[in-house]
């Protein structure tokens, strides 16, 4: 039995982890990290199985890690839109709300969660992304003056160089559409996502995103790789639905 702790579970993707998790009783005892309680109950019912605290204080990461096998690390900035467009064509502004910025939630948040999972000897780090982050100029580092795409992928690096076995999956566009039916593609250093086979729309639903999170838990291949994933549009003629997801990790390479 493998004991998962999943933070950013009251996230879009972070909840569906949870949620397969929980389905899986026979193979993981699922916990989660939430910072709104409200949240937790809305989405789980109870606070059961769940620690409430924010990333950015490592004593509540610390009680939560506490015998912990595999920590997902699904918690990321949240920009908040500051000026919505008056008119068409006009971009809104965005800004991050105090102690919610990248640097904060995504850098510091995340180094805290590697830190407390190095001393509580956690085996197995998953941990979710964005594409993009090759760019330094990438327009997603625009919003809020964020930069988040740079915070995130320093956090990515001190993961790999903190010596615990790493999954890093750098997501295209987020869907809120089903998963398990659409082929998966993989890739690496955006060159996937910024050239997209048949000019498709480099995106992928949070439902296949958990699931490749609940895979590279199972898969000895998914350790310590870094990958870039999107997927067919469903009703592309030429995909087959991914259901080997060993053959998909094994297309991956070491290193960020
Ligand atoms: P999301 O819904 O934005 O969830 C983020 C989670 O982080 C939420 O549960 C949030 O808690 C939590 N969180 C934020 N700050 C925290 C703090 N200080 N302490 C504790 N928890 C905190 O996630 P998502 O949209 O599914 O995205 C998952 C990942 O994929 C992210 O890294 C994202 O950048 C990346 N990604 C997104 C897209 C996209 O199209 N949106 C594309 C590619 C990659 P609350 O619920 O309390 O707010």
């Amino acid at each position: 039995m493998k004991k998962v702790l999943v933070t950013g579970a009251t996230g879009g993707t972070g909840s569906l982890v949870m949620k397969k998790l929980l389905q899986q009783q026979s193979e993981f005892e699922a916990f989660g990290f939430a910072r709104n309680e409200a949240k937790v109950i809305e989405l789980f019912g109870s606070t059961e199985k769940f620690f409430l605290g924010d990333i950015k204080d490592q004593s509540v990461l610390e009680q939560a890690m506490v015998g912990i096998n595999a920590l997902v690390i699904l918690t990321s900035a949240i920009p908040i839109m500051k000026t919505p467009p008056t008119k068409p064509g006009e971009t809104p502004v965005f800004e991050y709300a105090p102690g919610g910025t990248p640097e904060e939630v995504d850098y510091q948040g995340q180094k805290n969660q590697i830190d407390v999972a190095v001393k509580a000897g956690v085996e197995q780090i998953v941990l979710v992304g964005s594409g993009g982050g090759t760019d330094e100029n990438h327009y997603l580092n625009t919003i809020g003056n964020g930069n988040i795409l740079i915070w995130k992928r320093k956090a990515e690096q001190y993961l790999i160089d903190s010596g615990i076995d790493y999954t890093i999956i750098h997501a295209g566009g987020l869907l809120n559409e089903s998963g398990g039916l659409r082929e998966l593609l993989v890739g690496k250093d955006d060159t996937l996502i910024n050239n997209p086979p048949n000019g498709i729309r480099p995106s992928i639903p949070r439902e296949d995103v958990a699931e490749v999170v609940i895979q590279a838990l199972h898969e000895p291949n998914a350790r310590n790789k870094s990958f870039d994933i999107i997927s067919k549009p469903e009703d592309d003629p030429s995909g087959v639905v991914t259901k080997d997801f060993a053959a998909l990790f094994a297309q991956t390479t070491p290193g960020l």
